[in-house]
């Protein structure tokens, strides 16, 4: 069977080919089959976001994450940072200083 074992902290993930060979264009793009984005639910518009491990390169659909906790759950933008509800309820008791 063809495919690749990637190692990641105490993990393997085994990832198979999905059968399509894509050229790059001159603009560096290349373009996701249709039924891939179906399979995997991206439309139009919808970030991606590239991993990379090792010499390989992974697209995931983006889903914004705290970035106190990594949350990925009930998630709102702020100053273009991401915040999850409940850190948003823990800082609204710091104590100000002021
Ligand atoms: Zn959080």
């Amino acid at each position: 069977m063809r495919g690749l074992f990637i190692f990641f902290g105490r993990g393997v993930l085994f990832m198979k080919p999905a059968g399509v060979v894509r050229k790059v264009d001159q603009l560096g793009r290349i373009v996701l089959p249709k039924s891939l984005r179906k399979r995997y639910q991206m439309n139009e518009g919808d970030p991606v976001e590239i991993l990379v491990q090792g010499d390989h390169i992974i697209l995931e659909r983006y889903r914004p994450k705290c970035v106190f906790c990594g949350n990925m759950e009930d998630v709102s933008e702020f100053k273009e940072r991401s915040i999850c509800g409940q850190c948003l309820v823990e800082m609204n008791h710091i104590p100000r200083h002021a």
